[in-house]
């Protein structure tokens, strides 16, 4: 009998070719509820899911012949980790295959909030020239605090020194001394680079450890006018006390990518004139989707081969 695996989410069809071609037998549901997966799930071995889907312990109880449950992309808090580990399913994901796409996006975003090019295009387009208001920073010279040194921190603090910035870096484990020599960087505790940040830019994974790590006494900490970059994932920021830094001007502009809540539900936050805010889009490149379904792939195939 063939394996059969469920596609609950959109994947780029490369890899669902290859599945396919190494004799895999692969249904497709992309929009799947949560009520039809709890039914169909019993009839699958894999699972492949991308964030939409959340792979509750429901779903894993439900889901008799399941051995492995994909994940295209890097977060995997939208799979019950621990349920999976009771009943003997591995979790794999790519967190190779999007780390680029996401480092591109954070230079981008820190680009877009130090020159203001968001508020620049939006006069622009109400026809006015607002050449004098449109003050913005070199980012050359400034400090850029690194809360988290892997696949995706890493790239941007190559970028950044590229660009002439200094990088500090606070993460659970301190790195090499020569990863710190090669990137001229700082290590320092999480206290040391909030204070010392000019732009301030996060990349751990969402766990409980990490969920709401930067507060309101966190950000107290930082200096004023400040810049903060998300794009790793809502909820290790807390956004009320983010709301009440952007009105009072403590942190001068946030770019978000990521949110407590996706679709987010705090409107009040998105709609600040000192935020700009995308739809969760860091991974969203046609190379890294293309990538991220094809590591997958051949991950399963590997799996299969291996057992
Ligand atoms: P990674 O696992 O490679 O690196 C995580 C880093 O965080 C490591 O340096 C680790 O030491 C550090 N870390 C973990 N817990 C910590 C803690 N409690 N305190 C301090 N440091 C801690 O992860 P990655 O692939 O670089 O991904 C980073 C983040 O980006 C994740 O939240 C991931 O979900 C997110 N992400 C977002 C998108 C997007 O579309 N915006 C796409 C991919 C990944």
């Amino acid at each position: 009998m063939p394996i059969k695996i469920l596609v609950c989410d959109p994947i780029d069809p490369e890899g669902i070719e290859k599945l396919k071609k190494a004799g895999f037998n692969v249904d497709i549901a992309p929009s799947i509820t949560k009520q039809d997966l709890e039914k169909r799930v019993q009839e699958y071995e894999v699972l492949i899911v991308r964030s939409r889907t959340k792979v509750t312990r429901k779903v894993i109880e439900c889901g008799k012949r399941l051995r492995l449950i994909a994940r295209a992309g890097v977060g995997l808090d939208n799979i019950d980790l621990k349920a999976a580990e009771e009943r003997r399913i591995t979790v794999i994901n790519t967190p190779e295959a999007s780390a680029d796409s996401v480092a591109e996006l954070t230079i981008g975003l820190m680009i877009v909030l130090a020159r203001q090019i968001i508020l620049a295009d939006s006069l622009m387009k109400q026809g006015k020239w607002s050449k004098r208001e449109l003050k913005g920073r070199l980012l050359k010279g400034k400090k850029l605090g690194l809360i988290g040194l892997g696949n995706i921190g890493l790239r941007v603090a190559r970028i950044a020194k590229t660009m002439g910035m200094k990088i500090l870096v606070t993460k659970r484990t301190p790195p090499s001394s020569e990863l710190l020599e090669s990137l001229e960087a700082d290590f320092l505790t999480l206290d040391e680079l909030l204070r010392q940040s000019d732009i301030i830019s996060i990349h751990v994974p969402l766990s409980e450890e990490t969920k709401h790590m930067i507060g309101a006494e966190e950000i107290n900490k930082m200096k004023d006018g400040v810049l903060l970059i998300n794009t790793s994932r809502g909820g290790i920021v807390d956004e009320k006390a983010l709301l009440d830094a952007l009105r009072s001007g403590k942190i001068c502009a946030a770019a978000l990518d990521v949110y407590e809540v996706e679709p987010p539900q705090n409107f009040e936050l998105i709609k600040m004139p000192n935020v700009v805010c995308t739809p969760h889009i860091g991974a969203q490149t046609f190379e890294a989707q293309k990538k991220a379904s094809v590591i997958l792939a051949e991950k399963i195939i590997r799996f299969f081969r291996s057992s």
